[in-house]
């Protein structure tokens, strides 16, 4: 589903990147300068004013449903935590152009980062496959390295996304309200590399978190940022309580599958997952 008007402004969406990154960062979900944002936005918005600075820059790859869209992307480098406090010295405004294979990347003239995310790659295929198949005119992205989650996929039994999805939506009857197509489960994959890039497309057009396995997570939202970064939690949450029963010996029973299904019927969930 399109947002509607009124569109957020740049300076809204600004701060809400700023209050994602803290959020993520808020978790434990991005140490040093792990993890990274980006926005894609379809809606004409004046970015020169704040990012006077404009470059010509190949895309990583070509991006053809992008055309003459904006995204907003986190610089390499640069920490969630900080974005708030100053955006305009962490963050780039890529203008695709109408060819779909390069970009005027607008930056700060206090920029605090050469390139742009080293993950560019995949935000940047995950937002035009989003655009392209769903018509949608906003996407939000994140990628974050929340500890439990990551802890978990470091255990083979949880790298199936069946035994992932049955052990980490059992504590909490909002992760399957808010997650109701579970988590994705990719397994570890070279950062930054093609392979993660095509994996976590595929992973995306299904679920709105994927796990990279021993590295971290990719959450998304259509509606916004805020939205991505509440995935993040959900899913990290419930694998804290997975964590806690693990180290407590398996003690604690769980939302039985008869719960979930009370749950599941109540706020009418369309899931497959219960
Ligand atoms: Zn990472």
């Amino acid at each position: 589903m399109p947002l509607n008007e009124p569109y957020p402004e740049l300076d809204e969406l600004l701060v809400a990147v700023g209050e994602a990154g803290q959020r993520v960062s808020g978790i434990d979900a991005s140490e040093g300068a792990a993890g990274n944002i980006s926005l894609c936005i379809g809606w004409p918005l004046e970015a020169r004013r704040r990012f006077s600075v404009v470059e010509e820059i190949p895309l990583p790859q070509p991006a053809p449903a992008l055309a003459g869209k904006l995204l907003i992307v986190s610089g390499s480098g640069r920490r969630l935590r900080d974005i708030h406090a100053d955006p305009d010295a962490s963050l780039g405004v890529v203008a695709v152009e109408a060819d779909g294979q390069t970009g005027r990347l607008h930056t700060a003239p206090r920029r605090l980062f050469e390139r742009l995310t080293s993950e560019f790659n995949s935000h940047l295929a995950v937002h035009n496959d989003q655009f392209a198949r769903t018509g949608t005119n906003f996407h939000a992205l994140i990628h974050a390295q929340p500890p439990h989650l990551t802890y978990l996929s470091h255990i083979p039994a949880y790298r199936d996304g069946e035994v992932l999805n049955r052990r980490l939506l059992r504590w909490e009857p909002e992760t399957i309200v808010n997650l109701p197509e579970g988590i994705g489960v990719l397994p570890f994959i070279l950062p930054g590399s093609p392979a993660l890039m095509d994996a976590t497309v595929a992973g995306l057009r299904k679920h709105f978190v994927v796990l990279w396995s021993k590295h971290g997570v990719m959450a998304r939202s259509d509606v916004s940022v805020r939205r991505a970064a509440d995935r993040v939690e959900y899913a990290e949450t419930a694998a804290l309580y997975e964590y806690m029963n693990l180290v407590n010996h398996d003690q604690a029973e769980g939302l039985t599958q008869d719960e979930l299904r009370t749950v599941v019927k109540a706020f009418d969930v369309q899931t497959y997952l219960v």
